[in-house]
């Protein structure tokens, strides 16, 4: 599995830095935001390092869409996939990525505003 030594999310599926682990299979981790955005606010990444969600679309496809088959468990688990939720991922500068390890956010549990800058 690909790791990077000064990667914050790596660190985390090490083990290193505790998390609030909310799901978790053998190829992704999703765990609660530290700085929530909204009433749920849970991060899935993939154990695996890969800098961005475009990154891994042409690296690893099938990768991409375990991402968003967990971001469904998680709002099944959250209890809002009926009420409804986002699932948005910030790829590069301009998004305002932080963590350059791939990560969809899922927030929901409250009605949430529309997409925007
Ligand atoms: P980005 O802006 O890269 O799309 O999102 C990175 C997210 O990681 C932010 O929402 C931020 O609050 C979250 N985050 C940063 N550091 C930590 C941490 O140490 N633990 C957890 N659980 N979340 C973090
Ligand atoms: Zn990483």
């Amino acid at each position: 599995m690909a790791t990077s030594s000064d990667c914050l999310f790596c660190t985390i599926v090490a083990g290193d830095i505790p998390n609030d682990t909310v799901y978790e299979t053998d190829t992704v981790l999703a765990f609660r935001d530290i700085t929530p955005r909204a009433n749920s606010h849970v991060l899935v990444i993939p154990k695996s390092h890969e800098d961005t969600l475009g990154q891994m679309a042409d690296d690893d496809p099938t990768s991409v869409a375990e991402l968003f088959t967990a971001a469904r468990e998680v709002a099944r688990r959250e209890g809002i996939e009926d009420s409804g939720y986002r699932v948005v991922s910030n790829v590069g500068a301009d998004a305002g990525q932080e963590v350059f390890h791939v990560h969809v956010h899922v927030l929901g549990a409250q009605k949430l505003g529309p997409v925007g800058p």
